[in-house]
């Protein structure tokens, strides 16, 4: 608990910050006395109490500031080595990149952060966006690391504008704060439904094109955003499929500008491979020291908190979900590519790269049993190419199938009628706790 333990100060230099971990089962508070400071590019406002829990971040201060801190911190100190000036760099660079865009009327840059896991892309993307909008700009973040989940669910691919300050305690936000604030864009998703690219490379790479020619068509319409352009965060495979899939994106999302973060051989090879084309700038920066390696038990804990967050938002913003029950011919039910079926499961004739895209409909609906479900913004008419091109209007969470009633019971944030009928089911499944 927070208020058992006394409050301690800690003063900042300037350019330094305060590092710190609070694992799941704690909380711990920080409160700006003094000065400036921020968390990942927003801003700490004076004399509020920021609670956090299950996280692990730092408090940046350009200036020197003081903190008042309260609760268990698994980790907690200060650092005087940090990256940010080159951060720093990095953004005032895209911000001349948007400035000669609205001079020529042009496209503003499509920057892609790369680099393993766990060396800092997310934090960056953050910093990069926060700055950007305290510049007054709106530019799109692009969330395509779908083990995280960043902005909706984990297993979406997402966009959003930045059109708010970030949230201190939440980074990019969940639908909890998105309800809040009331006033920010919904998130653009589409579902691709595993961890990692490499589950399903082709479907993958189906995905992320159609969320990017959707953007495009967005951006068309929207000067402001169009000039701001996007920042694009990614997931953490270095290897042959990483090397693929990014090439990919840097195709479908017309990429100008790919940092590449903590990976030098990664910088040298696609600084090797866009040599000759003049249009793209490779740039590497350092991975911060504060940035934590995420076990896999975080990770999980990770993405089961983000999904009980969509149902039933934060401690500061608490939604109360719908239980529902559904007939089974309510629910048409689709997962795509059954790329754990050997060959010789497959129909006769069916390559095995068609069927990684292709749509199957789920007629064992006990397989449902704890499943995510994405929700198509489909009609009952529409035909499985156009299912495919989908995005997502929401999540539903499958808590129980009845076989002998035919009825599943399902969790929904939305009260009323699903508003479409045909679900997307991934591989993520979840227990209700
Ligand atoms: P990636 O996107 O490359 O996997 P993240 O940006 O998510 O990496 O960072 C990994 C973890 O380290 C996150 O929990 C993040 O909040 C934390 N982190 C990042 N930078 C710092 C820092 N300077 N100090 C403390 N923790 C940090």
């Amino acid at each position: 608990m927070t208020d058992s333990l006394p409050p301690r100060t800690v003063v900042l230099e300037p350019d330094s910050e305060f590092r710190f971990e609070v694992d799941f089962k704690n909380n711990a508070s920080i409160k700006l006395i003094k000065g400036t400071a921020e968390i990942f590019g927003t801003e700490l406002a004076e004399g509020n109490e920021y609670s956090f829990c299950g996280r692990k971040a730092a408090v940046y201060t350009w200036h020197g500031c003081t903190l008042e801190i309260q609760g268990s911190f698994l980790v907690e100190y200060t650092a005087n080595e940090t990256p940010m000036v080159s951060y720093l760099n990095a953004h005032l660079a895209i911000q001349d990149l948007r400035i000669k865009a609205k001079q020529a009327n042009d496209m503003g840059p499509r920057i892609l952060v790369v680099g393993p896991h766990d060396v800092g892309k997310t934090s960056l993307c953050k910093i990069l966006a926060s700055y950007g909008y305290r510049q007054g700009e709106k530019p799109l973040y692009v969330s395509l690391d779908t083990a995280e989940g960043a902005i909706t669910m984990p297993g979406a691919v997402t966009a959003t504008t930045i059109n708010h300050l970030l949230d201190v305690e939440e980074g990019f936000g969940s639908s909890a704060t998105t309800a809040a604030i009331g006033s920010v864009a919904v998130p653009l998703a589409y579902y691709y439904g595993y961890e990692s690219p490499a589950d399903n490379v082709k479907y993958y790479k189906l995905v992320t094109e159609k969320l990017a020619s959707t953007i495009q068509r967005r951006l068309a319409a929207d000067d402001e955003s169009r000039i701001s352009g996007s920042i694009i965060d990614t997931f953490g495979l270095v290897d042959h499929v990483g090397y693929e899939v990014t090439q990919h994106l840097v195709d479908v999302f017309a990429v100008n500008v790919i940092i590449v973060l903590g990976h030098e051989r990664l910088y040298s090879d696609l600084t090797r491979i866009y040599n000759d084309r003049q249009d793209i700038s490779v740039v590497k920066l350092h991975k911060s020291g504060g940035v934590v390696e995420r076990d896999r038990a975080f990770r999980t804990q990770t993405q089961k908190a983000k999904i009980h967050e969509y149902f039933y938002g934060t401690s500061n913003y608490e939604l109360a979900p719908y239980s529902m029950l559904l007939n089974f011919s309510d629910l048409h039910v689709w997962r795509v590519g059954e790329t754990v079926a050997p060959t010789s499961a497959m129909p006769m004739g069916m390559d095995p790269q068609q069927a990684e895209s292709e749509l199957v409909k789920v007629t064992n609906l006990d397989m449902c049993l704890h499943s995510i479900l994405a929700i198509l913004d489909a009609e009952d008419t529409e035909t499985e190419e156009q299912l495919l091109d989908s995005n997502v209007l929401g999540f539903i969470y499958i808590s129980d199938v009845n076989e002998n009633t035919r009825k599943m019971t399902v969790l929904s944030p939305a009260p009323g009628r699903l508003p479409r009928n045909h679900v997307l089911m991934g591989a993520f499944k979840w227990l209700e706790t």
